[in-house]
């Protein structure tokens, strides 16, 4: 008899003395008002000023927001959006909205207008609780369908003229009660609704629950993984809005830590600026934000004496910049996930075995992607669905699954190929070494990672090929020093046709919006194909692999 059959034939075979409660974001709302209601959420806000509580008055104001939401009519299971940057009022959404039963979407705020608004409907959000810098270009999106509009929560003191049935933040929460008759949730209920970028087709939704949030704060905030104390200052800088900040707004109150919300002002000196009043010792986003801040440093020859880790992830982690950190004193921490994943799968941190061996070694091991975080299984597998070799060489597929991993999209169900018997199929390409670290070698999706922004390398090549002097278009990404990645255009003409590279952009330029026309178009002869047909982008991505870096 196998293991399984045990599982199969017995159940529950001896239930065992432990309470039987739920995992819910209540758990940690609780936590860190017993235990570390003293230390402090900062804020910036629109005017550049700071707005600092202590996790003790949040706890009374998400008490406050929980009632406006039910005066407002929202009931469990409803969809309340949010369209904002990083700051309080939207950590108050993260817990009021789910602790009631109901379910926050975070909407990206760079989508364009016409995929704000169809998220929008697609999740039949009831309201959106925008900041007030962001309110028009919501409204904006909602008037891209006629008859469309849903009621907007202003937060912060709304522009004049905004059409439509409006609310103010402040006003629903003054007054209300300080604390909160909390419904006992079960923990499958979902909390949050997050929607993958757009890549082609429509973008597909996530729901999280209340248990997969709990379980992924536990697994993401270990020493293994990003290492996050009460001790530490935390500034996510990753927006809110995407994948749920990587787990932030749940795991730093989890531990108490102290939380500083940037607002909108990315730009490198505002965010240095940050980090050196409120002391911060580790911030987290995507290379694009951290490329101009290292540039900064080095004009400045500044270092952030309290700033000790920099988690990046959302795209590959350029060599240089990490090797530029370490100069000033910064650790970086490559992790990689997903939408799906809720989503940190993985996390780059020494091991035992390789931490005092030969230096060279250990920097290559940082730079991949990272070793997989508890409750995360994996297989790699090739063409054959067999397991590849653990040899840091062989590629595979990358599939994953555990409570964390989505099951199926919101609304589309999991009729699709990238579910299977149980398991998520990622799109990445990997390669796993003998020491457990992940390295991304390709994408299956053909997609390009613009600043973390996605860009559709099919819809581009569709375009393309609907111009009069073009044959056949292949987009592939590129490495950029500034975005990461950019997409180049490689074009083989009809044949007497003619065309130059200023003249196919222009013509890119009046279909699409203008970050996403190929930085560079390319004409060749022929483009290289695979066995099947297909154009061989990874081919294609090494023959020109540093045509933009030089
Ligand atoms: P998203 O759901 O928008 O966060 O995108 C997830 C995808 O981004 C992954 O499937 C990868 O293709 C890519 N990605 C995320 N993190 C990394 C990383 N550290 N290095 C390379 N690619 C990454």
């Amino acid at each position: 008899m196998s293991l399984t059959d045990i599982r199969l034939e017995t159940g529950v075979a001896v239930p065992g003395t432990m309470m039987d409660v739920q995992l819910t974001i209540g758990w940690i709302f609780e936590h860190v008002l017993r235990n570390h209601g003293r230390r402090e959420v900062v804020a910036r806000l629109d005017d550049g000023s700071l707005h600092r509580y202590t996790y003790a008055d949040f706890g009374r104001r998400v008490a406050q927001l929980a009632h406006a939401l039910v005066e407002l009519g929202i009931k469990p299971g409803d969809r309340v959006a949010s369209f904002g940057w990083n700051t309080h009022r939207h950590l108050e959404l993260y817990y009021a909205v789910p602790m009631i039963g109901a379910i926050l979407h975070a909407t990206n705020i760079r989508l364009f207008p016409e995929q704000v608004c169809w998220v929008l409907r697609h999740a039949e959000d009831r309201f959106v609780f925008a900041d007030a810098s962001l309110a028009p270009a919501v409204t904006r999106a909602m008037a891209t369908t006629p008859e469309y509009r849903i009621p907007l929560v202003v937060m912060g003191a709304a522009p004049a003229d905004l059409p439509g049935e409006l609310y103010d933040y402040e006003s629903l929460l003054a007054r209300q009660p300080e604390s909160f008759p909390w419904p006992d949730l079960d923990e499958r209920t979902a909390a949050m609704l997050c929607y993958t970028s757009a890549t082609t087709g429509d973008p597909k939704g996530v729901l999280y629950t209340h248990r997969s949030q709990v379980l992924h704060a536990m697994c993401a905030g270990l020493a293994a993984s990003l290492n996050i104390t009460q001790r530490d200052t935390v500034m996510p800088v990753v927006p809110m809005f995407h994948v749920n900040a990587w787990g932030v707004p749940y795991l730093c109150p989890m531990v108490g830590a102290k939380l500083v919300l940037p607002g909108a002002k990315l730009d490198p000196a505002s965010v240095i600026d940050l980090v050196q009043q409120e002391q911060v010792t580790m911030s987290l986003g995507v290379p694009t934000v951290w490329l101009p801040v290292r540039d900064e440093l080095e004009k400045r020859d500044l270092r952030l004496d309290s700033l000790k880790t920099l988690v990046i992830g959302g795209s590959a982690v350029p060599p240089s910049l990490f090797d530029d950190l370490k100069k000033r004193g910064i650790t970086t921490v490559h992790a990689w996930g997903m939408t799906e994943m809720s989503p940190i799968g993985t996390v780059s941190r020494p091991i035992a075995e390789i931490e005092h061996g030969p230096p060279e070694q250990l920097r290559t091991e940082l730079l991949k992607q990272g070793r997989f975080v508890p409750l995360v299984a994996w297989k790699l597998t090739g063409e054959e669905g067999n397991e590849v070799p653990r040899d840091g060489k062989t590629p595979g597929a990358l599939w994953v699954r555990g409570p964390s991993v989505t099951a199926s999209y919101y609304r589309i169900g999991n009729d699709l190929p990238a579910f299977e018997e149980g398991w998520f199929h990622t799109g990445d390409v990997c390669t796993m070494d003998e020491w457990g670290y992940l390295q991304i070698v390709d994408r299956s999706k053909d997609l390009v990672k613009s600043g973390g922004e996605w860009i559709s390398s099919v819809d581009l090549e569709n375009l393309l090929m609907g111009h009069p002097a073009v044959r056949e278009a292949c987009v592939i990404g590129l490495p950029h020093e500034r975005w990461v990645e950019r997409p180049v255009a490689v074009v083989v003409l009809r044949e007497g046709q003619q065309a130059d590279e200023p003249g196919i952009q222009a013509w890119l330029g009046e279909r699409v919006v203008k970050w996403m026309i190929p930085d560079r178009v390319i004409f060749i002869d022929v483009i290289p194909r695979t066995g099947v047909g297909k154009f061989l982008k990874r081919e294609l991505r090494e023959r020109f692999h540093s045509l933009l870096t030089g």
